[in-house]
């Protein structure tokens, strides 16, 4: 794949691990366009969540490094929207908290939020359909929505990078497309997106650009490109990778 000249992230040589000898991603080169809506693909165990938290900061790389472009605007700040079945929701908290952590986060100087905030705040809300259970207590909603509540929070920290894994696991067609749908708007407003899927029909034909990992980088480019056979092999150990 020709490496893009405007880019805003670059992951280089990057290998990290849990166990010593044991590397879960090894020699991962990559480099994101500014804008750019790319979807990481693999197996269950091939790495996807440890690529995406060693490019959010939260695992470091043995080796290598991940490099941010700044641009006018400063330095790129990544939102992260971890997979719901890690998150352990016995903590009682309503959406509305959860939500509000993305904007308290972020906002240093104490709890006074913009105008244009607040509108931002308000479309996140709206267009992920989330307005309507604001009070209700994370623990009570389905997977879907609580998909919903993490990316909104996501989103209230106005990222230039919003990084997800597997926003689409789990989740009914409905929410899968209105996630999809968010996802398409905000890249289109200039959000570089990175996501990880392991479903091909859903999700990763509908992307610009796939990257097929198995602890290694097996393949980078078009769907066209990369939904071959060959690489579907080498990166499922079978051919057809519909799973
Ligand atoms: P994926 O997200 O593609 O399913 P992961 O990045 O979660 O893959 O896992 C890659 C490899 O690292 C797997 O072999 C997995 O068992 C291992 N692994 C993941 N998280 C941990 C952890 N916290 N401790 C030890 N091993 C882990
Ligand atoms: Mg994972």
């Amino acid at each position: 794949m020709e490496q893009p000249d405007d880019w805003i992230l670059e992951v280089r040589e990057v290998t990290f691990g849990y166990s010593y000898h044991r590397p879960a991603i090894e020699g991962i080169n990559l480099k994101i366009q500014r804008g750019g809506f790319v979807g990481i693909l693999g197996p269950s165990g091939s790495g996807k969540t440890s690529l995406l938290k060693v490019i959010c900061g939260l695992n470091k790389p043995w080796y290598g490094s991940v490099k941010l472009n700044s641009d006018k605007t400063g330095k790129p700040k990544i939102g992260y929207v971890p997979q719901v079945e890690s998150v352990d929701w016995t903590f009682p908290v309503t959406v509305k908290e959860v939500v509000s952590m993305g904007i308290w986060n972020d906002s240093g100087a104490g709890p006074w939020i913009s105008k244009v905030a607040v509108e931002k705040i308000r479309y996140a809300l709206e267009s992920l359909k989330i307005e309507e259970y604001m009070s209700r207590q994370i623990s009570e909603l389905s997977g879907g929505e609580q998909q919903r509540v993490f990316l909104a929070r996501a989103m209230v920290s106005f990222p230039d990078i919003l990084v997800l894994d597997e926003p689409t696991s789990g989740v009914d067609y409905n929410t899968r497309e209105v996630i999809l749908d968010v996802l398409r708007k905000l890249n289109q407003a200039g959000t570089t997106i990175i996501l990880t899927t392991h479903d091909i029909s859903a999700v990763a034909k509908r992307l610009p650009r796939l990257v097929c990992i198995n602890k290694h980088i097996i393949s980078d480019g078009t769907p066209v490109e990369i939904l071959t056979d060959e690489n579907l092999l080498h990166t499922y150990g079978l051919v057809d990778g519909e799973n």
